[in-house]
């Protein structure tokens, strides 16, 4: 049997949920050449698609798709990049060693991106999470603890994985197998969205309730679980880890639903040279017109004809849709008025150093000379406690670089990491030659939720796809909305009979 609360803990570590499509019943398209070429393309309905994330070029990878290519497009970034939150940066600035800065990992059940993957040719590194992992040659034996801020309240070897399954029903009893049996359930509601019995759907509050989900995501994690008898030392321990370290939130306040998907997660995948060759690949796909290091800084409403006149950079272009594929309220777009409800997002410092040197024992309070886990995720202290909560989410090897002899660590943490404190949470003398910083604002706070933003915020044809985000908030389910919203689209234009994707 395979005990994934473990696993999971791993997998989430690398900010990886699961959520399944159905791809196999996804049809296979090829750019129709000449509909991409013909004089025609003037005469198509023109959409602006605002952002070059995993959500704005699903939508212009599946508008295409679902239309054989009826839509001139062109795509907006205000980044020099394709990719948004999902990019990579070079050790050293050299191309050989990129790590991921944002969104690392995805999983095989997530079939939008996975199809992707195989119909672009990319390659695929597999992280085999909970296996002894071969970085760069050299064999790392993955190995995870959970840190309160005083000491490790649960520690495995993930090369055991008997060993460790018996270590977590010594410890929590049957709760990870109830854990894991609720998050599969979760799943098998969730693939629903993207089979016909849902998709494409009108709005997410109606699939939400009609498919069940609502009890999740209306719930926080720490009630939801303990509703179905899964200790709370299990879910402030196994569960919060997972939280902390894939949105920087904690059982008490976050979703059911974005917890419980972490915890049906196996085995993490990423595309060898970054994730962002996803979408990079789709949007060539699309044939649209890129038009990145370009800000969208008004739509307004053109003329009678319910067209929209997008500003962005020192131009204005005149479209018959558009489609905001950004969290709305960061975009600084004025002009219209949209009903698009304002939400928070989280802060979060992504700091990546390359050191020779691991994690200090003497920090962690182990003996000198004792291993650190080369996976450390956080949890909080035990009310009353008299120590502080960890300073970090979670910090883990990311990358060797055999040459180097150097350790690639990524840190998440709630504010910026000092120097002084990295020279406390390293062994003694370690110097970091190569640093990285990004401030992210990742993911929503996940509230919870039972009312979700609509897809369509201006009845001629304004769309926003970020609202998915309060639900679950990944490529996957972004890419999800891109493809929901391009279906409505090619839908209610009757252009052609819709399979699911
Ligand atoms: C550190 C981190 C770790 C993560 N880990 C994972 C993970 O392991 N797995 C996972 O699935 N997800 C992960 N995520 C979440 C994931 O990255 C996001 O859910 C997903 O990438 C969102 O895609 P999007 O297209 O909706 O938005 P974005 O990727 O944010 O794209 C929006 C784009 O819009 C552009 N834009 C904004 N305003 C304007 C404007 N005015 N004009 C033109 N362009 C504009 C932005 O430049 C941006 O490129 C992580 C995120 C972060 C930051």
């Amino acid at each position: 049997m395979h005990l994934n609360p473990v696993n999971a803990a791993l997998a989430v570590q690398l900010g990886l949920c699961l959520i399944s499509t159905v791809a196999a019943e996804q049809q296979v398209f090829a750019p129709d050449e000449n509909s991409l070429e013909t004089p025609a393309q003037t005469t198509k309905e023109r959409i602006a698609i605002i952002g070059a994330g995993a959500g704005g070029s699903s939508a212009a990878y599946y508008l295409q798709k679902y239309s054989n290519y009826s839509y001139a497009i062109t795509v907006y970034d205000k980044n020099d990049y394709i990719g948004g939150r999902t990019t990579t940066v070079n050790v050293h600035d050299d191309a050989r060693w990129p790590v991921e800065l944002g969104a690392s990992i995805f999983v095989k059940q997530n079939l939008n991106l996975v199809a992707a993957v195989q119909e672009f040719g990319l390659e695929i590194r597999t992280a085999e999470l909970g296996r002894v992992r071969k970085m760069d040659n050299v064999t790392i034996s993955d190995s995870i603890g959970i840190w309160n801020g005083k000491s490790f309240v649960y520690e495995a070897q993930s090369d055991s994985s008997w060993l460790n399954m018996g270590k977590l029903l010594w410890k929590y009893g049957m709760s990870p197998i109830k854990a894991r049996s609720l998050a599969k359930k979760t799943v098998a509601k969730f693939l629903n969205y993207y089979s016909s019995v849902y998709f494409p759907f009108k709005d997410l509050t109606t699939a939400t309730q009609d498919s069940g989900l609502t009890e999740l995501t209306g719930e926080t994690t720490l009630k939801y679980f303990t509703k179905y008898g899964i200790s709370k030392l299990f879910t402030n321990h196994i569960v919060q880890a997972a939280t902390r370290v894939n949105y920087a939130q904690n059982v008490h306040q976050l979703h059911a639903l974005e917890a419980t998907v972490c915890l049906a997660a196996d085995e993490g995948l990423n595309v060898e040279g970054g994730n962002w060759k996803i979408f990079d690949n789709m949007l060539k796909a699309s044939g649209a017109d890129l038009q990145l290091s370009t800000a969208v800084s008004e739509i307004v409403a053109a003329g009678d004809e319910g067209k929209f006149l997008v500003l962005a950079g020192d131009s204005s272009e005149e479209f018959d849709q558009v489609i905001i594929a950004s969290p709305y309220h960061q975009t600084g777009i004025k002009g219209l008025e949209l009903p698009i409800k304002k939400v928070p997002y989280m802060t979060l410092h992504v700091t990546l150093v390359a050191s020779t040197k691991r994690l200090s024992p003497a920090y962690f309070g182990l003996a000198d000379g004792a291993f650190v886990p080369t996976m450390v995720l956080t949890t909080m202290p035990e009310t009353g406690a008299a120590h502080s909560p960890p300073l970090f989410n979670s910090v883990s090897i990311v990358r060797y670089i055999p040459e180097l002899n150097q350790y690639v660590y990524k840190i998440f943490s709630p504010s910026k990491m000092q120097p002084a404190f990295l020279q406390l949470l390293f062994e003694q003398g370690a110097e970091f030659p190569w640093v990285y910083e990004k401030v992210w604002n990742p993911y929503p706070r996940m509230d919870t939720i039972e009312e979700f933003q609509d897809w369509k915020v201006h009845e001629d044809g304004i769309w926003y796809l970020n609202g998915m985000e309060q639900f679950i908030s990944t490529m996957e389910t972004s890419s999800l909305a891109g493809a929901n919203v391009a279906a409505l689209i090619v839908g209610s234009a009757n252009k052609t009979a819709l399979s699911v994707p």
